[in-house]
């Protein structure tokens, strides 16, 4: 493969050539290094290497040029290389224009000129950028392929498995896609018996299991040691930060998740109100970046889902679904909260099949140039909608309430109203879904009656359950099933009901001494990336006083 190119643009040769030769000391081997004197010849190369289909990861360009600006050529240079870092070299007296343009021409960062040292005032920046740009870059295709039926139930769960996990993938529809067919053939597979998962090295999984499937990609379902020093069950941002946290001062961590790590914040397309990045960031980075830091310190990562919890003294042992379990001194419940399912008629036979909750931006993509149905007022489902307005012809969201002032931040408002693809169906529910093999229309009840429509792709969001059913009558839970923990819980009057300690719980503390909640699973708890890592760090704080107790 070709190496991705980094290009620098300055229409003074001595900085242009100062940069080049930073980039190179840093960069070379792995990237090729190329040069442009002006904004122009800067767009003429990026036109030849858009034809000779050669990647571009990165672009820095000086912002004061003769012709055209750095900032509209970086604009300019989005119609050819639309996924390639943008970074304006300013002067310091141009640093406002320098923000403005993080916005309105869509640039990943700024630095100030001089930039010495660079191992201090460049290189941390590119290699951040370039390790975002290098994650999502997908090199001429040699992986897996799954080989399924679009409105398949089990297909989409092999799909949202390995898209969670990060696994790269090609997907085929059998049903459109001749060489899948020809694919079976070849290795004389049942096109009867689909998904088909086909590995680069000629091998084949028919209808996988999720745990077989885990191992053969590479994941890890299997504990290292029988006893941690700390069980974190759910890798969202709360499991995550607690996992860092915890590893990072010494603590035995294991991490335990069914997904890839990012939690709900994985399946939002764009976070752009978490501090510390300013152009946004996905939360399939997010997760990706905490997973690689809490794994550094030493934690580790199974994927696996808890299915129950048991307590025998001062040992917490969690149960695994695939009949194993592991044990520890603390737990740290980091669930969060899942989609809530439509209870109308046809929505239970038709999940998976055109109705899909929350986390299901792998549809996306089969539905280019289709009309697509989001359901639900809140940041979420405004997410959802920018994002499948991507893909789609058009994307129409229903509202039960006036508007969405009341339910969605300003920006995301703001953003759906610049987007000619979205339409905003307020005051309209749902009521029906109809569909044989998949889902083929709706009946809405809106402002002038009810009115059937066709459709065939739905994606709810319509407020958020915890999952918790599965953890012991003594953990207390609120009438909703969020956890209850420190202050919050129920008392005699001195201590909480069932409470076993001579001191009060912790401030996360659950009804069970040792067992601690944070994030979104938490009564009360403020449903954010931020609060959940705040809570997660916090957690480990107390999960250190409670063990100095042994
Ligand atoms: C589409 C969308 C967009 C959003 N946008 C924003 C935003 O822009 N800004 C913002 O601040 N917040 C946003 N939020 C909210 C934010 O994502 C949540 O508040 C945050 O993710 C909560 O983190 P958490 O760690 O508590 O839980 P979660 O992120 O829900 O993670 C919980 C994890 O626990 C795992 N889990 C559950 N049960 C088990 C089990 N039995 N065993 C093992 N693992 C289990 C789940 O698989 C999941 O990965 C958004 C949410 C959504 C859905």
């Amino acid at each position: 493969m070709a190496r991705p190119i980094l290009l620098a643009v300055d229409d003074d040769v001595n900085v242009l050539e100062a940069v080049v030769q930073d980039l190179r000391r840093q960069y070379g081997a792995t990237y090729r290094i190329l040069r442009a004197a002006s904004a122009q010849a800067a767009l003429d190369t990026l036109a030849q290497l858009k034809t000779r289909q050669e990647p571009v990861a990165l672009i820095c360009s000086d912002q004061r040029m003769p012709g055209m600006t750095g900032v509209e050529f970086l604009e300019r240079s989005r119609e050819l290389y639309p996924d390639a870092r943008r970074v304006l070299l300013t002067a310091y007296a141009d640093t406002e224009a320098a923000i403005q343009a993080i916005n309105s021409a869509r640039i990943h960062y700024y630095l100030n000129k001089p930039w010495d040292p660079p191992e201090e005032k460049l290189y941390p920046v590119l290699s951040d950028l370039l390790e975002d740009w290098t994650a999502g870059y997908q090199p001429p295709f040699e992986g897996l392929r799954v080989i399924g039926h679009r409105w398949s139930l089990k297909d989409h769960k092999v799909r949202t498995f390995l898209s969670s996990n990060h696994v790269p993938y090609r997907w085929m529809d059998v049903a459109s896609n001749e060489d899948a067919q020809t694919l079976l053939k070849e290795r004389n597979l049942d096109a009867e018996r689909l998904p088909v998962v086909l590995f680069p090295d000629g091998s084949a999984l028919v209808d996988p299991e999720p745990g077989a499937l885990a191992i053969r990609v590479g994941l890890s379902t299997q504990a290292t040691q029988d006893f941690y020093d700390i069980i974190v069950v759910g890798a969202g941002p709360a499991g995550l930060a607690a996992a860092v946290y915890g590893a990072s001062e010494g603590l035995r961590t294991l991490v335990i998740e069914p997904h890839a790590p990012g939690g709900q914040a994985g399946s939002s397309s764009k976070i752009e109100n978490y501090l510390g990045f300013p152009s946004g960031i996905t939360g399939a980075d997010l997760g990706r970046r905490a997973h690689v830091q809490a794994s550094r310190f030493g934690a580790e990562f199974l994927t696996q889902r808890a299915t129950g919890l048991r307590i025998d003294g001062q040992y917490r042992f969690i149960q695994l679904a695939d009949g194993r379990e592991v044990s520890s001194h603390v737990v740290l419940l980091s669930l969060g909260v899942h989609y809530r399912k439509l209870e109308i008629p046809g929505a239970s036979q038709l999940a998976g099949r055109g109705i899909y909750y929350g986390a299901a931006l792998v549809e996306a993509v089969s539905c280019k140039d289709e009309d697509v149905f989001v359901v639900g007022g809140a940041n979420s489902a405004g997410q959802a909608a920018l994002h499948f307005a991507r893909y789609a012809r058009k994307v129409t969201m229903l509202v039960r309430g006036a508007g969405l002032k009341a339910t969605m931040s300003k920006y995301l408002i703001d953003e759906i109203a610049r987007t000619s693809n979205i339409v905003l169906e307020a005051q309209t529910q749902v009521v029906e879904a109809f569909g044989e093999e998949h889902l083929e229309g709706l009946q809405l009840r809106g402002p002038s009656g009810q009115l059937r429509v066709p459709a065939s792709s739905l994606f709810v969001f319509i407020g958020a359950a915890p999952g918790t059913e599965w953890l012991p009558a003594s953990i207390v839970r609120d009438e909703n099933g969020f956890v209850l923990a420190g202050p919050d819980l129920p008392t005699d009057g001195k201590h909480p009901e069932g409470w076993r300690e001579l001191r009060e719980p912790f401030l996360l503390e659950s009804s069970v001494a040792g067992v601690f909640v944070a994030g979104d699973v938490r009564h009360g708890s403020i449903k954010r990336v931020a609060s959940a890592v705040g809570e997660g760090s916090i957690a480990v704080q107390f999960a250190h006083q409670y063990l100095a107790g042994f």
